[in-house]
């Protein structure tokens, strides 16, 4: 493959979007890139800070201060630096995903974080995920996908993930209720609403095997690669 291939996965919390674009990046031996975590970085920031996020002009204003860098261990992982501090781990608290939702609507922190997103596809050929990457961010993206699952399964995975990681609830009923108030607020927003690209594959996931889905994927990108 001489020229970068850009696959762009979108859909709602708990659609099981990393899972999958780590495993196909990781079969292409493309760049996995988490955009959630990029505005799960601010959200802690705007927390760490005592700022309010529905606060817009503070939100904002606090921008200039951030140093965000996206490296990758020797894992293979992405971890997140916030002016020179790993927060890898920091990010992934549910205050932090309510903060991350919130100031992720603010037009003034897209637009902040464009074109670190596009210099990345720039550089490697990339599988990123996100809710506008297929929309706005790699609009020429050779492969979209819009990945989904119901609401009951995503919040069964959430749990799991949660009681794995030691962080969060793993009450079902209540991660649930957040997931849907999540998808609420993304969908709903002005700028960048999650929303399938016209020309996106949509993918629904529930009850399927993740390989099942991944090989999908990957057949996809391989095709569109070769043409
Ligand atoms: O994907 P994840 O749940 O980690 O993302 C955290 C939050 O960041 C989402 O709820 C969403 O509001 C926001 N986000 C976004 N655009 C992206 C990725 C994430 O607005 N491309």
């Amino acid at each position: 493959m001489s020229e970068n291939i850009r696959v762009a996965i979108d859909g709602p919390s708990g659609a099981g979007k990393s899972t999958l674009a780590r495993s196909v990046a990781a079969r292409l031996n493309f760049l996995y890139v988490d955009t959630g975590a990029i505005y799960r970085t601010i959200g802690y920031a705007v927390w760490r800070k005592g700022i309010d996020p529905r606060d817009r002009s503070a939100v904002v204003a606090v921008l200039p201060d951030l140093e965000i860098c996206l490296t990758y261990g020797t894992d293979g992982l992405q971890h997140m630096e916030l002016n020179g501090m790993d927060v890898t781990a920091e990010i992934r608290l549910p205050e932090v995903s309510r903060y991350a939702s919130l100031v992720s609507a603010y037009p003034e922190v897209r637009a902040y974080l464009l074109e670190m997103q596009r210099q990345l596809a720039r550089e490697n050929s990339v599988v990123m995920d996100g809710r506008d990457i297929g929309t706005v961010v790699l609009p020429d993206a050779e492969v979209k996908v819009f990945l989904t699952a119901s609401d009951e399964e995503r919040a069964h995975r959430r749990v799991r993930q949660n009681a794995d990681r030691s962080i969060g609830s793993i009450d079902f009923d209540e991660v649930l209720a957040d997931l849907r108030r999540r998808d609420e607020h993304d969908s709903s927003r002005a700028t960048s609403p999650l929303k399938p690209a016209d020309d996106a594959v949509r993918l629904d996931s529930t009850g399927r095997y993740i390989e099942d889905v991944i090989d999908e994927i990957v057949e996809l990108a391989r095709e569109r690669a070769a043409r």
